[in-house]
């Protein structure tokens, strides 16, 4: 898949047919939980995942088993040869990481929010050999996730990657946490050579969406999943409803398509440079219709100071809404994408009166 467009890193260690799989629950419960669910895991995927300690968003839920579960996570290893992989969010949590010999240390979406203890981490891992993957940051920032990044490069940690678990949102939605595909796009555009991994279990919330993610992911071109995987997965002591069984995922994983970046035959390659002009042409006029249509709001916006009235009128607003949301309808495209888009021309049409408005 893409490791072809990567330089030498360090997923080149595995399969680079395959995509890379990361599986295990979402916390570590009890040693038999972990090593029945690392036994049945063992000839499908490279690494175990098991969080050990919890960043719960309010107090009260399981927090973790601490650590004591990274005893567990080395039998695990020594028992089935997965590596293994778990949250760090603070320089005891890596100590102690370390010391049992953990291979992947990822940094948790709550974690990545705060340069802080962004900082302290990449400090206290600098020039180390170990995998290190950094989630992105829970609000759909790209900048944070970029600074994280480039604060671990910094500090000389080489084997880096970056997990997508999506963006949390006041809007709602089918999904836990929005995918917004294009921020870890942009992220792969910065650092073209950086693994991307993709983990739709926290996007989703849910089982019945991780196979449609994951297979969108592959589409995009990540380097892997990573996937919550319980034996008994209602009984979860953490993320119960996104979990699924080894069997499950083993399924899921057998349907999942991965296809190459291209393909050398000369009629795919006419034909996509077809399609690919015409759509360069609706981006144009795309432009240019926003561009006509703003020139009108400015005129209200020249019209609505002349006669000393405010920019924003809710119920036209709700009004505009309504029509594109119908309009929409017609045309195959979803209430969610109308709202986001015309939001974000709303924002600019309110900008550009701002400034008529004074
Ligand atoms: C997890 O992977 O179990 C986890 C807590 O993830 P996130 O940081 O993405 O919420
Ligand atoms: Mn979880």
């Amino acid at each position: 898949m893409t490791n072809s467009k990567k330089l030498r890193t360090w997923l080149d260690k595995f399969n680079s047919e395959q995509p890379l799989l990361i599986a295990g629950p979402c916390s570590a419960e009890t040693e038999d939980q972990l090593l029945s669910v690392a036994h049945e895991l063992k000839s499908s995927v490279s690494i175990l995942r098991a969080g050990i300690w919890k960043p719960r968003t309010r107090p009260g839920n399981f927090e973790g088993v601490g650590a004591i579960g990274l005893k567990w996570l080395q039998k695990a290893k020594q028992e089935t040869g997965l590596l293994t992989a778990t949250e760090v969010a603070n320089p005891q949590h890596v100590k102690l990481a370390l010391e049992h010999d953990v291979d992947v240390l990822w940094i948790g979406a709550r974690t990545t929010v705060s340069p802080f203890m962004v900082q302290e981490l990449a400090e206290i891992l600098e020039g180390t050999d170990k995998i290190i993957l950094i989630k992105n940051p829970v609000n759909p920032d790209l900048a944070l996730w970029l600074g994280a990044v480039e604060r671990f490069y910094a500090k000389n940690v080489k084997n880096l990657g970056v997990i997508h678990r999506g963006f949390s949102s006041h809007n709602q939605s089918k999904y836990r946490n929005n995918p917004e595909w294009q921020i870890p796009i942009e992220l792969a555009n910065n650092f073209p050579d950086l693994p991307l991994i993709c983990d739709p279990s926290h996007i989703a919330g849910r089982r019945d969406l991780i196979d449609t993610i994951s297979q969108t992911a592959l589409n995009l071109h990540y380097d892997g999943l990573m996937i919550e995987t319980h034996c008994s997965p209602d009984e979860a002591w953490s993320d119960a409803k996104q979990q699924i069984t080894p069997k499950k995922l083993l399924n899921i994983v057998n349907h999942l398509k991965v296809r190459p970046t291209t393909n050398p035959a000369n009629e795919f390659k006419t034909n996509l440079s077809k399609l690919r002009a015409k759509i360069d042409v609706f981006d144009r006029d795309l432009i240019n219709v926003l561009g006509r249509r703003m020139k009108i709001v400015e005129e209200i916006g020249l019209l609505k100071n002349k006669w000393d009235v405010s920019i924003l009128q809710n119920s036209r607003w709700n009004e505009i809404l309504q029509n594109v949301i119908e309009e929409g309808k017609h045309n195959n495209l979803s209430e969610d994408f109308i709202i986001t888009l015309f939001k974000a021309i709303h924002q600019e049409s309110i900008d550009h009166q701002g400034d008529i408005l004074g």
